[in-house]
């Protein structure tokens, strides 16, 4: 009787242990299996301005003065945003003192709740407003922009001028351009992107033809060096190539529109499919069917 009994406990703790050892290995398979983001890590642009790649969310960057650090958008998560800190404080002890958001997207703006809370958040007017909507949390909403901007705004930190631009709607209806024009160089958040269509996002009010406006006047900007949110440096002449091919889709769709095709056709000329929606999501507008929509309203 003692012996059965023990069988069974044998039994049991071998199923136990063949259960537990499954369950771990599963879980390590779902680690590996979801996506890590890259390291993040700051890396020099010229003199005290730095870009920040890696972790979750766009590109970002800061500025080191004399006497406080600005920081350009702010990472996705509260974890990202911490790692940029961290970053930071590697090469300074000064004070950060103000947070610059480019435009309202997630990607840019999420990771504010992990800044110390007396930073000073500026942004264009119309991304405020954008912010206002999506911060819900009363945690995030201690990270609304308290300086807001239309057109341009100049900011001075020890013996740095730090020109803010705002051109009009393009990839949204708030968009900056982050200049400092000792270095010439320009932030520009998600108003470029290379290697891929441009993204106007038609439910924030983007326009595809306000990016053309807007990159042209990025160009008349004495600069050399051009940090974006989801690439490498870019320089004058990818910025023209943009430039180029966007005015190639704009006039293509307009011929297209006057000979009298419909959307599907013109997608279809394209090459274009919509993607599937995601659950709970507004449908995303494509290029394509923004700068039709664009054309055919204006009428
Ligand atoms: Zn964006």
């Amino acid at each position: 009787m003692k012996n059965t009994f023990r069988f069974y406990l044998l039994i049991l703790f071998v199923l136990f242990l063949s259960f537990s050892l499954s369950s771990a290995a599963q879980q390590t398979k779902a680690q590996q299996s979801r996506p890590q983001p890259p390291p993040l890590k700051a890396h020099q642009v010229k003199g005290n301005i730095y870009e920040v790649k890696g972790g979750s969310g766009a590109n970002t960057g800061f500025i080191i003065t004399e006497k406080e650090v600005l920081v350009i958008d702010a990472k996705m998560s509260e974890e990202s945003a911490k790692q940029m800190i961290a970053e930071i404080k590697k090469l300074t002890s000064n004070p950060m003192k103000y947070v610059i958001i480019t435009h309202s997207d997630g990607d840019h703006i999420n990771g504010l709740v992990g800044f110390p809370p007396d930073v000073t958040v500026v942004s264009h007017h119309q991304t405020r407003k954008d912010m206002d909507e999506a911060f819900k949390e009363p945690k995030q909403r201690l990270y609304l922009p308290i300086l807001t901007f239309s057109k341009k705004l100049k900011l001075y930190s020890g013996n740095k001028t730090i020109k803010l631009f705002y051109f009009g709607p393009a990839h949204t209806s708030g968009d900056i351009v982050v200049y400092i024009p000792d270095e010439k160089v320009a932030f520009l958040g998600d108003l470029l992107f290379l290697g891929r269509d441009p993204l106007v996002h038609k439910h924030k009010n983007g326009n595809s033809f306000g990016l053309v406006k807007t990159l042209k006047n990025i160009l008349k900007l004495d600069a050399d060096t051009f940090v974006h949110g989801h690439g490498d440096i870019a320089s004058k002449s990818d910025i023209e190539g943009v430039i180029k091919s966007l005015e190639d889709k704009q006039l293509k769709i307009k011929t297209l529109i006057k000979e009298g095709k419909s959307l599907d056709e013109i997608k279809k000329a394209f090459n274009v499919e919509d993607r599937p929606p995601l659950p709970g999501r507004q449908r995303r507008i494509g290029l394509v069917e923004a700068i039709y929509l664009e054309i055919t309203e204006k009428k």
